[in-house]
């Protein structure tokens, strides 16, 4: 038995430790709920990493390897965390798709290579990754995770077991779901500035985003699965545009 003395205390103690974790994020200065240290979740993203590259096969093919290190490396020296050991591997997967861990460790499929035609493009998606970690989405993805299974636990404690089972699938569904629309249109917001920074020209971005609703069709690709709409996406990169331009004007590297 769990006495209610009890349940008030672990409620008080989580309310403590999510008012300690209360981070922000670089940029856009959105308020964020991190609750791992960044050395765990680094580890975490290093082993998921190695785990991926073990499984799947990995593309030697320098017109692709070429741009997306060159790419990805000099868009990963100028964000907030340069000194992680930043690391860029193609897979081969026909799949349109890119994704991003905690530790600097960037994938980035062959398939992608279907939508982004030019190096701007390509930067859009790198830039696109990079955000994610200069986030710390995962880092915010996996605290949620926890926050949501404590929880769990505490209204099983509450409500009885059936109401926990319910709560425990809507938990389940977010570790399944890669990263949430807010953080998307985070590392796109972030992403567009990187770009523009590192001297690609970041109109390509709204050309690359046309380009995945062109190859999508009715089957979507997986990176667009998580992702906002196409069009909104479009929409708010336009909208952008304006205030990022002034960064790629002034770039060093052009
Ligand atoms: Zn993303």
């Amino acid at each position: 038995m769990i006495g209610k003395s009890w349940i008030r205390g672990g409620a008080l103690a989580i309310s403590l430790s999510l008012l300690a974790a209360c981070e922000t994020a670089p940029l856009t200065g959105r308020n964020q709920l991190i609750l791992l240290p960044e050395s765990q979740s680094q580890a975490m993203g290093v082993d998921a990493y190695q785990e991926i590259k073990s499984k799947t096969p990995i593309s030697n093919d320098p017109r692709y390897t070429g741009p997306v290190n060159e790419i990805g490396q000099r868009i990963a020296a100028i964000s907030t965390q340069p000194g992680l050991n930043w690391e860029f591997t193609v897979f081969e997967d026909e799949t349109p798709n890119a994704f991003a861990l905690p530790g600097g460790k960037v994938g980035v499929n062959t398939g992608l290579f279907k939508v982004a035609k030019t190096d701007d493009q390509l930067a859009a998606v790198m830039a696109h990754e990079v955000g994610h970690v200069m986030a710390r989405h995962g880092s915010e993805r996996m605290s949620t995770q926890m926050a949501t299974q404590l929880g769990v636990q505490l209204g099983g404690a509450v409500v009885g077991q059936e109401y926990a089972g319910l709560l425990g699938q809507v938990a389940t569904l977010g570790v399944v779901l890669p990263y949430s629309r807010i953080q998307e249109s985070e590392a796109d917001e972030i992403g567009l500035i990187m770009m523009a920074k590192a001297g690609y020209d970041p109109r390509a971005a709204v050309t690359l985003w046309q380009n995945f609703a062109a190859e999508g069709g009715s089957r979507q690709p997986e990176f667009l699965s998580t992702h906002p709409h196409p069009e909104t996406r479009i929409k708010d990169i336009e909208a952008a545009l304006p205030g990022v331009m002034p960064y790629y004007e002034s770039s060093p590297y052009r």
